[in-house]
């Protein structure tokens, strides 16, 4: 699992929904502490018995939300690691925490996903690291307009769309138009703000960046697009597609 920011009973909830446990998580790995994404981590951690993979910057700042852990794996930023029969890659992404990481997940066989959300702008490491990808969560966190037309006080505008806040639905499209390739088989929309974003715009952004609306793409993306909700569970996506059944570890895939 790669956060918990909601709480362990929640996360339990939803991961039921959707035919799985945590008790069959091979570990938990926190890409920064900021609390929508460690709430969950130390309860769950205890729970079910599961080791913790993040870096010591912010294993420090989040010492009192994760509470004693039964085990910590260090992470280090550039050092790919192993889990189980992937491995994980984690690159450095600009935003307001300790030192917060995205990833890329590759399988045995090859598949890549990347992880990114949590994100003031779009560095070029970030670009390099999202290229060539069969699966992609990228961050739709705002619209720029509705974030600067909408309720919350000028301070956290400010925050959420500076160099170290969080991605715009243009900025998001505009990287996934610049990373979309002919293996690309789906994308999720993450870490969308409820307050500042509507559905219809993201899927209008990131479909026209599929359908290469500014000439990047030689054709169009078959990539599926998926929208998550901050309510519900996202669908299991995999090298099938979306619904995916669910392949335990150490079961044989087909
Ligand atoms: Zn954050
Ligand atoms: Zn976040």
């Amino acid at each position: 699992m790669i956060d918990a920011g909601l709480s362990g009973k929640e996360i339990t909830t939803r991961m039921g929904l959707l035919g799985v446990s945590p008790s069959e998580l091979l570990g938990i790995v926190l890409t920064h502490e900021h609390s929508d994404h460690i709430r969950g981590v130390g309860p769950l951690a205890r729970r079910f018995g599961l080791p913790v993979w993040t870096n010591l910057p912010t294993l420090e700042a989040g010492k009192s939300a994760l509470g004693a852990l039964p085990h910590w794996e260090p992470v280090e930023i550039g050092v790919p690691f192993e889990i189980g029969d992937v491995w994980l890659d984690p690159f450095s992404i600009p935003h307001d925490a300790a030192d917060p990481f995205g990833l890329t997940i590759k399988s045995r066989q090859g598949y890549r996903v990347g992880l990114a959300t949590d994100m003031g702008f779009v560095t070029q490491l970030v670009r390099s690291r999202l290229m060539g990808l069969q699966g992609l969560i990228l961050e739709f966190n705002h619209d720029l307009s509705m974030l600067l037309d909408g309720p919350y006080p000028w301070p956290i505008k400010e925050r959420i769309r500076g160099k170290l806040g969080h991605l715009s639905n243009e900025d998001a499209a505009s990287l996934l138009e610049e990373i979309a390739s002919d293996d690309l088989e789906w994308v999720i929309c993450a870490h969308v703000s409820r307050e500042n974003n509507e559905q219809k715009i993201i899927v209008q952004k990131a479909q026209g960046a599929l359908n290469g609306k500014s000439g990047l793409l030689t054709r169009p993306s078959l990539a599926s697009l998926f929208v998550a909700s901050q309510t519900e569970p996202t669908p299991l996506y995999g090298p099938s597609g979306r619904n995916l059944p669910v392949v335990r570890y150490g079961e044989e895939k087909v």
